[in-house]
């Protein structure tokens, strides 16, 4: 038996309200909403070099530049970093940068655990397998790996 419809009584659909487009180009507060949630998460330390400063001196840094991608701003695609890294990654392509100081990978792993699994799956390549068990002990003391 299929439950008994009712078109004859119109109520209108309790529905949902029409969803307002949030798209409108907000990324000014996104970049400081994430600012916020990363010196929360790490405090103002470079996710490359691991350099502290005080928090105003810290940049964002995009991880994969944007190349007119729309989704770039996300907060996965970010980290903070020092003006001196900023510096000097803003022309080459994140493998590039790590490549060329493979600590770089390893801090990253270490404080940018929220970014994406692609990102990650980089960082770990170049920092290599020691790096990337120190990682993972450093962020949980009870990491079964010792050896
Ligand atoms: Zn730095």
């Amino acid at each position: 038996m299929t439950p008994p419809r009712r078109p004859s009584r119109k109520r209108g659909r309790p529905g949902r309200p029409a969803k307002q487009l949030t798209s409108q180009p907000t990324s000014r507060n996104a970049y400081s909403d994430t600012r916020q949630w990363l010196l929360k998460q790490h405090g103002p330390v470079c996710a490359y070099c691991e350099t502290r400063l005080k928090p105003e001196k810290m940049t964002l840094d995009h991880v994969t530049p944007r190349r007119g991608q729309t989704a770039y701003d996300r907060r996965d695609n970010l980290v903070l970093a020092c003006p001196d890294c900023n510096k000097r990654k803003a022309d080459l392509h994140i493998l590039a940068f790590l490549v060329a100081r493979p600590q770089r990978a390893a801090n990253l792993l270490r404080y940018g655990d929220h970014l994406s699994p692609m990102l990650l799956d980089l960082a770990r390549e170049i920092a290599g397998p020691e790096a990337v068990a120190l990682a993972a002990k450093l962020a949980d003391p009870d990491y079964p790996y010792s050896d």
